[in-house]
Parts: structure tokens; sequence; C-alpha cells
């Protein structure tokens, strides 16, 4: 099919036309006819004409409201295809598909959006079995990040937390069109068991003790808790290390501190 539609750079458009890339990166969810697949953007079809052939449910959810012909057209003939015309940030993942677990998902994720949709999907993790996620490389380096590198932020911390990563391949700007500046890397996510903690303390306090990268955690974290040094003391952790060098176990530690002890005070 001729396809003549102008990319918008505000939707993070950029076509992959890479035949390989394509097979590797719906390869690497390993679908089969009886699943059900959530794909986030799918543009003008290239990752869901090999989905939808193999017979799994393919739900598609598209933002831009001039791909919807294109889209439907294409896949006219498609029992098992449907597309819904919707901003994916906004969606209950559960009740677009009408299953509560084993749903896979897969998208090519427009730039712009990477880490309010990865929230999005940490928050409804466990709907998913499997989930191949496609970023600009130098988000996936920091999602992969580990303690004490300089990539180390909030998005490593909540994203390990939330779920084993593997980091799969990178792939060269030229297999997309329009052309983008950089390249583009491919990771896997497997949703870990739920976390044992208060879920929205710990976002929080990571978020808080990596508000200012070069400050202590104790001097991050005394914006929030007048009780910091205490909270830190409790869950073993020196207030003057910076938040980057904390483990998945620390973060852990600290929110179960932050639960159990102290009063907390608003500034
Ligand atoms: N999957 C296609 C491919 O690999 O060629 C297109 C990938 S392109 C990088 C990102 C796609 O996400 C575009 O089609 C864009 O319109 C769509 N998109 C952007 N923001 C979106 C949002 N908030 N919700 C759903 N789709 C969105």
């Amino acid at each position: 099919m001729t396809r003549q539609i102008r990319a918008k750079k505000s939707l993070g458009q950029n076509f992959l036309h890479d035949a390989s890339v394509i097979e590797s990166i719906v390869g690497a969810i390993g679908i089969n006819a009886t699943d059900t697949v959530i794909e986030i953007g799918p543009g003008t079809g290239a990752l869901t004409e090999t989905l939808v052939k193999t017979g799994a449910k393919v739900v598609a959810i598209e933002f831009d409201r001039e791909l919807v012909p294109l889209l439907t057209q294409q896949f006219r003939f498609d029992e098992n295809f449907s597309l819904v015309n919707t901003d994916a940030l906004n969606v209950d993942f559960a009740s677009i598909v009408g299953k509560p677990e084993g749903v896979k998902l897969i998208a090519n994720l427009p730039y712009n959006i990477s880490t309010p949709i990865l929230q999005r999907l940490i928050e409804q993790r466990h709907i998913f079995s499997t989930l191949v996620l496609m970023f600009q490389r130098e988000v996936v380096e920091r999602i992969v990040a580990k303690p004490a590198t300089k990539e180390r932020g909030y998005l490593s911390v909540i994203a390990q937390t939330a779920f084993e990563i593997e980091y799969l391949f990178d792939v060269p700007p030229d297999s997309f069109r329009p052309v983008p500046k950089v390249w583009s890397s491919v990771i896997r996510l497997t949703p870990k068991a739920a976390f044992g903690g208060d879920e929205g303390i710990f976002r929080k306090v990571v978020s808080q003790s990596f508000a200012q990268k070069r400050k202590t955690i104790l001097n991050n974290l005394k914006g929030i808790y007048d009780a910091g040094g205490s909270m830190l003391d409790s869950a073993g952790i020196d207030g003057k290390r910076r938040a980057e060098s904390l483990t998945l176990d620390e973060w852990a530690a600290l929110t179960a501190a932050i639960k159990k002890g102290a009063s907390e005070t608003p500034r």
C-alpha cells in the first residue's frame, strides 16, 4: 500500500520500514494465536501487519485521527484487529481488551511521551505478561542504569522495581522514515511480583531523593520529610550518599522506614 502520510513531529512519528527490525521486535514478544496484544501507536501499521498475521487478537491504540482511515482500510479483512482512536496516556488497558491478566504489549514509542507512558505501564503492570518496547536509546540507558552510574535516576529505580528488564538490541536511525537524529533500543519487560511496600510513598521518596542530583539524599529528603535523617538511619543508609548510589533493596528499606515511622510534614 502506498503510504502518503506526512509524519507529525509533535506525535513522535518516525515509521519503521526495516523488515528485519520489525521481525525482531515482534519475535521478541513471542506471540501465538491465543494471545491478546495491545499495540500503542500503530502509525502506518509496520509492526501491526506482522502482529495481525500471528492470528492473535490485536488492539491498537492510535492518537492520530488522520491515521484511522488508513489503518481501518489496511486491516479491513482482519477480524482479529481492532483500533481505538485515543490517547494511550488516558487508557485503562484491561478494560479496552476486556481481560485482567496475561496481556502482551508492544510499542515503538513516541519519544516525547516515553516517561509518562512508562509510568502508566508501571501502574497497570499486573495485567501484562510481557511488554516489548522501543525507546530512544538514551531513555533505555536510563531505564536499565545500575546503581552508582551517571544515568541512574528516578526512571531506573521505578522501572527496575516494577519489572525484570532485558536490553535486547539497538536500532539505527535509518530503519525509520523520517530518519530520526538518534538511535533507538528495544527492551523486554516482565512484571515482578507485587511490590511489598507502599507504592505511593515509594514513588514520592524516589522522586524527591532525585530532585537535585548533586545534593545528598538527606538534603533532598529534608524538602518533604522533617525527620529525613532518622528515617535514613533506621533504613541503614548514610544521609551523605547520593540517590543514584542506592540499590533497590535500600529503596525498599527506606520506603518501609518512612511508612513505619515518621510523620510527614508537607511544606
Ligand atoms: N508503530 C509505528 C512504527 O513502528 O512504524 C509507529 C511508531 S511512531 C514512533 C509512534 C506512534 O505513536 C505514531 O503513530 C503516533 O501517532 C502515535 N502516538 C503518539 N502519541 C500517542 C499517544 N499519546 N497515544 C497513542 N498513540 C500515540
